[in-house]
């Protein structure tokens, strides 16, 4: 079931070039009507409720529709970004809830470098099998 936004919460990360949910969405699924200045997941049979852009959202606007096998109906989790933890809030749908918090990286958002450490492509091997950073061989 895919993630969708509560458009009461949502503020269009106030006009920024690029919200967060769209920042993170690792499949291009969030966009931003900047007429009304909300969100939305504008492909939502293709979202895989990875929960990244409901763990981004500064205003806590996003929600997934989780599958019956991970959040029966009546049921939710609402995750809590901290500077280091995250909080997640299981709600059962018997209305008792549960908390559970994990530390999480410091990596500032936008500042990882994927490639750091790896070698430059070499062009002349793209039609070859394997990878550009595959160990070279030994034997
Ligand atoms: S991250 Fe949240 S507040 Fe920002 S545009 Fe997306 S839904 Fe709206
Ligand atoms: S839950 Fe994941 S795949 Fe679905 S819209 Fe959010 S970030 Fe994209």
């Amino acid at each position: 079931m895919p993630s969708y936004v509560i458009t009461e919460k949502c503020d269009g990360c106030k006009a920024q070039d690029k919200t967060a949910c769209q920042y993170i969405c690792p499949n291009d699924l969030m966009i931003l009507n900047r007429d009304l200045m909300k969100a939305y997941n504008q492909e939502p049979e293709q979202c895989w409720e990875c929960y990244n852009c409901v763990k981004i959202c500064p205003q806590q606007a996003i929600e997934v529709r989780a599958y019956q096998d991970f959040a029966p109906m009546g049921a939710n989790v609402i995750p809590l970004r901290g500077t280091d933890s995250i909080m997640w809030t299981v709600k059962f749908r018997n209305g008792s809830l549960k908390r559970f918090k994990f530390p999480i990286r410091l990596t500032a958002e936008g500042s990882v470098d994927v490639y750091a450490g790896k070698p430059e492509p070499d062009f002349s091997k793209l039609k070859g099998p394997g990878f550009f950073n595959n160990p070279a061989r030994t034997e």
